[in-house]
């Protein structure tokens, strides 16, 4: 029997390097062997977006022709919308028995990004929604109730399934064993810095490259993005560690990342020759993705078509298992 798996992707914006380094490579390698359920998490999207529903609405369909236009296949692959899967929500509303205020407060990724959202949530997180310091309830039932056992993620997203873990333990704790326990699949690249230097590239975060960004604009960001802010003239030597150009030279030009090493530590490049180089392999590595992407442009109606598919298919996965959670909790009538 093949394992399940789930993952989800908030439709807040396109699709950026740290999504496609620190998860989607993940999601391709694994998607021959397992069931795959990818969730666009249109719910939780609203959480911090609920004044905003448009943004939402368009990047449903947005991100979904990025995952296809880095190769996810839809026959592999069940692409759905959270919000089509009402038995979700129905989930969350039993699972906020099993948790705490308090412990939400403590989640230290939902710490960061209420920090991280003064202008809604408050200077001290005042204004904090019940449905944002929430989503970690959601994002259980997400997972269970695809009996989602490999999850790949990026790492920020970890203090979370630790959530979802102690939710199940004490579901099964309470009504029986019922829920299994989901596991993280890391990539090697678990967090992708943002072009200011920021831990983490977040489409949030207004510090991304996105997959769908074209050569200008590719140009622009990089020409802006902060290098060692020591060294003052081109022959000056430099320490790559803290350069963010150097930082993706890794990522999409891994096979000159000696010769960019050695040169820039010796001043013997200079930062514009090297960002001109991280441009072009930047694009390079860009140019096959935008390629697949147009013909998902030129035909809407194939995304949409997969989008009900998956759906479907998810929502009989769904089903089931709600079935068991319902009968384990005494409410099947
Ligand atoms: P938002 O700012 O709206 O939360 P996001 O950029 O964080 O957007 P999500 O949709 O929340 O993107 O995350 C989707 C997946 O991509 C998650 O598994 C997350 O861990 C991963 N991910 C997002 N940003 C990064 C990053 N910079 N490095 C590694 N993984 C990332
Ligand atoms: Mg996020």
């Amino acid at each position: 029997m093949k394992k399940n798996i789930l993952t989800g992707l908030r439709p807040t914006g396109n699709l950026h390097l740290g999504h496609y380094f620190g998860a989607c490579q993940n999601y391709l390698k694994m998607q021959d062997d397992y069931n795959f359920y990818l969730e666009i998490a249109d719910v939780q999207a609203l959480t911090d977006n609920f004044n905003n529903p448009e943004k939402v609405r368009k990047n449903v369909v947005e991100i979904t022709m990025d995952l296809l236009a880095i190769g996810l296949d839809p026959k592999k692959v069940h692409f759905f919308i959270q919000s089509r899967i009402p038995e979700i929500a129905e989930l969350t509303v039993f699972y906020s028995n099993l948790v705490t205020v308090a412990r939400l407060q403590r989640n230290p990724t939902v710490k960061n990004e209420i920090a991280q959202k003064k202008e809604l949530f408050g200077n001290q997180g005042e204004s904090i929604t019940y449905g944002f310091l929430g989503y970690p309830v959601s994002q259980a039932a997400d997972i269970t109730v695809f009996n989602g056992e490999l999850i790949p993620v990026g790492d920020d997203q970890l203090p979370l399934l630790e959530q979802c873990r102690e939710i199940v333990r004490k579901f099964n704790s309470i009504y029986g064993k019922t829920l299994n326990e989901p596991e993280q699949v890391l990539s090697t690249t678990t967090r992708v810095k943002g072009l200011d230097g920021n831990e983490k590239m977040g489409k949030s975060l207004g510090n991304a490259i996105y997959l769908i960004d074209d050569v200008e604009t590719v140009s622009k960001k990089i020409m802006n993005a902060v290098t060692d802010t020591s060294k003052i003239k081109k022959d000056d030597p430099a320490n790559p560690d803290v350069c963010m150009v150097y930082y993706y030279h890794k990522l999409v030009n891994s096979k000159n990342i000696d010769t960019v090493c050695q040169e820039c530590k010796k001043g013997h490049r200079g930062c514009v020759q090297c960002k001109r180089e991280l441009i072009e392999a930047m694009t390079n590595f860009l140019k096959p993705i935008q390629e697949n992407r147009k013909y998902y442009e030129e035909h809407p109606e194939i995304v949409h078509n997969i989008l009900n598919e998956g759906t479907n298919a998810a929502k009989k996965t769904a089903e089931e298992q709600m079935k068991k959670v319902k009968q384990a909790m005494k409410i099947d009538y």
